[in-house]
């Protein structure tokens, strides 16, 4: 394990003090954990600093092996249960006696469903009833987010949005993983930058956007799952 820098350690204090005055202000205050590399950041801060902050992650039934191991990792290591939030049996059901198991390769239609049922629904149940929601986005990981604030009012979802690691860079937020030892993802060491469902993630190859191991079978138009951008990386969809 390596140290902190002074800068990483500034920033992450800043983190931290976002979070509590999120925590203060609003006080029904909920985390998104999408188990990508910024996650383990705010993992680690809400957990060791800022616990009245509920942690939860969508489980698809679909996830990689390694985001399974991951959760077993952050739950060793925290000594803590992760929340996790399962799709509606029922529905899950139906989406797959209309479409089989895998059904999200043979239409876009089949496939939004798909991410409607194991993602969007439970995701939405999840953050019913808090005041406010925490997400990992940062500027520079797209236009729209280039675009964010710090706190925001979440006019799909009726609650206020806390983006702590806007001003993060991917390098920094390696360093904080580095420094601290933290778990996270081994397919992010294997040209996985931004993971979600096994089925529907390949590794990305040199010069290729971060989301271009997404949906990769669909025009580039179509790769979304109904929700807000910033809300599918907050989530990792
Ligand atoms: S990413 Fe793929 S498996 Fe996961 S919910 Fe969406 S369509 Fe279904």
């Amino acid at each position: 394990m390596g140290e902190l820098s002074k800068r990483i350690e500034e920033k992450a204090g800043a983190v931290r003090a976002a979070l509590e005055a999120a925590v203060h202000a609003h006080r029904q205050v909920v985390y998104a954990n999408s188990l990508g590399a910024e996650a383990m950041v705010l993992t680690d801060i809400i957990w060791s600093h800022v616990p009245q902050i509920q942690i939860f992650s969508i489980d698809t039934g679909r996830l990689p092996q390694e985001t399974y191991d991951l959760m077993e990792k952050l739950q060793w290591r925290y000594r803590r249960p992760l929340r996790l939030v399962h799709p509606e049996a029922a529905a899950l059901a139906r989406l797959t006696a209309t479409h089989g198991v895998n059904g999200f390769y043979h239409s876009l239609e089949a496939r939004l469903e798909c991410c409607q049922v194991r993602k969007i629904e439970p995701f939405r149940r999840a953050i019913a009833g808090f005041s406010a929601w925490v997400t990992g986005v940062r500027r520079e990981q797209s236009d729209t987010r280039a675009r964010a604030e710090p706190l925001e009012w979440d006019t799909q979802h009726g609650l206020y949005k806390v983006s702590p690691l806007l001003e993060w860079s991917e390098s920094e937020v390696w360093q904080y993983i580095r420094g601290r030892g933290l778990p996270y993802n081994v397919l992010h060491d294997r040209q996985f930058p931004s993971i979600g469902c096994a089925p529907c993630t390949r590794a990305i190859q040199p010069g290729e956007s971060r989301r271009a191991g997404r949906w990769w079978w669909e025009q580039s138009e179509s790769r979304e799952c109904g929700l807000h951008p910033r809300v599918r990386e907050a989530i990792g969809a």
